[in-house]
């Protein structure tokens, strides 16, 4: 399985795209939420919007889901091999056509569904794409807001926007290779995410397994990043962006 960040920036990213990850395996694809700078960094892999077959959606902040809009008018306008296929958390998909449906809804050939535009799976704590198995974490990102993580053994733990959740860190740590974990850099602490003293209180071992995510652009400066990955265990996922801006 092979994991590319498509943008690993935080909700106020300008230089890296917002946090999604493409994952390539068994001959298809799914990305971890779709914000519009997917469109970007596809471009940038030589790919187009109707070459994404599935897509997981984490949550409904606008950062992971903005791009869904026009991913889904590209693939009425040009199919791709197959109609995209949506996996959405129980609960989260009458407020995520809410959200698109203005968009989406009134056609030149008629009112559509979110079926017309999307094959849709509401999922509970798992899901199947080509024989990989999937399982669902909720994450303690905003109180009562539905949010979700992805595991999938013995690959990775992506934890989606969330708060520091350090017993389900450990409990999980020793069946992946790979911790995908969001991080807050700044000084200054928020109440829905991570900070990164809070990573740093993990063991050795754990660090190891670290590739941070959903971080502040300031990080992709040579003069943060290279220090950074000098003195820490842990990593600094990288985005396909940066290697087009730092060209
Ligand atoms: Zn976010
Ligand atoms: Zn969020």
């Amino acid at each position: 399985m092979k994991v590319t960040f498509l943008g690993c920036g935080d909700g106020f990213s300008v230089l890296q795209g917002h946090n999604s990850a493409i994952l390539a395996f068994n001959g298809t694809n799914l990305a971890i939420d779709f914000p519009e700078s997917n469109h970007y960094a596809l471009h940038q892999m030589n790919m187009t919007l109707n070459q994404i077959e599935h897509i997981f959606i984490t949550h409904l902040h606008e950062d992971h889901m903005n791009g869904l809009q026009k991913l889904a008018l590209f693939h009425r306008v040009y199919p791709g091999r197959t109609k995209p296929k949506l996996i959405v958390p129980i609960g989260l998909k009458e407020d995520l056509w809410q959200c698109l449906r203005h968009g989406l809804e009134l056609t030149t050939r008629g009112k559509l569904t979110f079926e017309d535009y999307f094959d849709i799976e509401c999922v509970d704590s798992e899901f199947i794409v080509e024989g990989v198995k999937f399982e669902l974490v909720r994450t303690l990102h905003v109180p009562d807001m539905l949010s979700y993580g992805l595991v999938c053994k013995p690959f990775f733990y992506f934890s989606g926007d969330t708060r520091f959740d350090e017993s389900y860190i450990r409990r999980i740590a020793d069946e992946v290779q790979t911790i995908y974990y969001e991080c807050h850099m700044q000084d200054d602490q928020l109440p829905s995410h991570t900070s990164l003293a809070e990573l740093l209180t993990l063991p050795e071992t754990i660090q190891e397994k670290l590739v941070l995510m959903h971080y502040v652009d300031d990080y992709l400066e040579p003069n943060l990043r290279e220090p950074f990955h000098a003195k820490m265990k842990v990593r600094l996922a990288e985005p396909v962006w940066r290697n087009r801006v730092s060209q």
